[in-house]
């Protein structure tokens, strides 16, 4: 049996990691580092650096969304219950994928 206080602790922890990594993220884009180079071959290789980061951006923004829902859920007891058919949701299930809202079978 998995406990909320534990899995509230895991999802606040990797919320933490995500906002983290988003933030140093930003700061890639924003060029603080590394300004635009002056060659035009090099800024088509920064700009697909770009692209990458913006898509890891956008994953590390729904993984978050996710994360704020399962705390959400927490709070209002329904952690454990699958949102679609409305079968508890199983200890390992939740270990492996802490955000989940589905049961095995409605994933
Ligand atoms: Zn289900």
């Amino acid at each position: 049996m998995i406990t909320l206080d534990a899995a509230r602790s895991r999802l606040l922890a990797r919320r933490t990691e995500i906002a983290e990594r988003a933030r140093r993220t930003a700061a890639e884009l924003r060029r603080e580092h590394e300004p635009l180079s002056a060659d035009f071959g090099e800024q088509a290789v920064q700009r697909e650096n770009d692209e990458v980061l913006q898509n890891l951006d956008d994953a590390a923004r729904s993984e978050l969304q996710r994360i704020n829902r399962a705390l959400a859920r927490i709070e209002r007891g329904e952690y454990l219950r699958c949102v679609a058919c409305g079968a508890p949701i199983t200890t390992s299930r939740l270990e492996a994928v802490p955000d989940t809202d589905r049961c095995i079978a409605c994933a």
